[in-house]
């Protein structure tokens, strides 16, 4: 394999890195398009699901409430994802958590540091129940007036998006802050190992999983943070606070939008509830407490610590 290159951009709040390796110097050229495309994702999926920007189609679909409007296969697909884990988690996760989420600070466009301020009244408490789907017209409908946040699936979208740019070079390494999906091998060869950060230490790692063509996503609580670093960026909505069960949830999946969103839904939660869940959803997971006790599911061990011969 060659040197390995890297590309990175900011885009979603975050840095995302892409790194690949192409066996074949005359196939640069074709690499080099394939993460332009693949980067692009990121964008296109940003520009449409933001609650930080009035005009994208997010927003414009939760200025009008009670309308059935057409939308883009992203936002479709976003926010059909969104709605089947908040059924599976029995609402621990909810794509409706927009206007809590502005209330409690998170209210500003990182790239231009603007504040933004939803003039949207809910009437009511509002829940994924309230967001209606229609398949054959793909038509999104809001029951009641509310904010879409779309924060914990349209970063793992975009990874899964850009995985498939690449998928013809064998090697390559996505990481979308903390959200990661990794092709094929190192470039030693080797399946990938990937550090856990230590929830607690900035530069320490917790553990670390060996992988290869999976996706593995952390959430934690020291990621992002508002009100003077006070209140972190995952809620429990029955109370629309931050919850406190979790330190950080790390998942393993075959898709990265499926990892990224049971890891917010495990950290909800909390062990007690989101390992069976990770169960459930046949998917690998650990999760760290605030006191720092480690519960994982049984696969973890088995199949992703080093030593392990990795699932293909
Ligand atoms: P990160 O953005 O650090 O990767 P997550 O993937 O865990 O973190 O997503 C957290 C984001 O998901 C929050 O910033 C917010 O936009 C949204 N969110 C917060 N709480 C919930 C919840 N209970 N269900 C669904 N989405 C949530
Ligand atoms: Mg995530």
């Amino acid at each position: 394999m060659n040197e390995p290159a890297t590309h990175t951009i900011v885009v979603m709040g975050t840095i995302v890195t892409i790194q690949t390796a192409s066996s074949d110097p005359k196939h640069s050229r074709q690499q080099d398009s394939a993460i332009e495309r693949a980067l692009a994702w990121f964008h296109h999926i940003e520009e449409r699901c933001t609650r930080f920007n009035p005009q994208s189609e997010a927003m414009r679909l939760s200025n009008q409430s009670g309308v059935s409007l057409p939308v883009s296969p992203v936002l479709y697909e976003a926010v059909g994802f969104a709605l089947e884990v908040a059924k599976a988690s029995d609402g621990a996760f909810d794509p409706t958590l927009g206007l809590a989420m502005e209330r409690l600070g998170f209210d500003r466009e990182y790239s231009t540091g603007q504040t933004v301020h939803t003039d949207i009244e809910p009437t009511s408490a509002v829940s994924y129940r309230d967001v209606l789907l229609d398949p054959i017209r793909k038509t999104i409908t809001l029951l009641r007036p509310l904010v879409l946040d779309l924060g914990a699936v349209a970063k793992g979208l975009a990874v899964d998006m850009a995985a498939r740019e690449l998928r013809e070079f064998e090697s390559f390494a996505i990481n979308a802050g903390g959200d990661l999906y990794l092709g094929g091998c190192n470039p030693k060869g080797e399946p990938w190992t990937i550090g856990i950060r230590h929830p607690r230490h900035e530069d320490a790692l917790i553990d670390s999983v060996v992988l290869s063509n999976r996706a593995v996503c952390t959430s934690g609580d020291y990621e992002r943070t508002a009100d003077d670093g006070k209140v972190h960026h995952i809620l429990d909505p029955r109370t629309n606070a931050p919850e406190k069960s979790a330190a950080s949830v790390t998942v393993i999946a075959q898709s990265t939008m499926l990892a990224d969103a049971l890891a917010t839904a495990a950290f909800v939660l909390g062990p007690e509830r989101g390992i069976p869940l990770l169960d459930r959803m046949g998917v690998d997971g650990l999760i760290v407490t605030p006191s720092l006790d480690r519960y994982e599911t049984r696969g973890m061990s088995r199949d992703y610590r080093p030593g392990a011969s990795p699932v293909l």
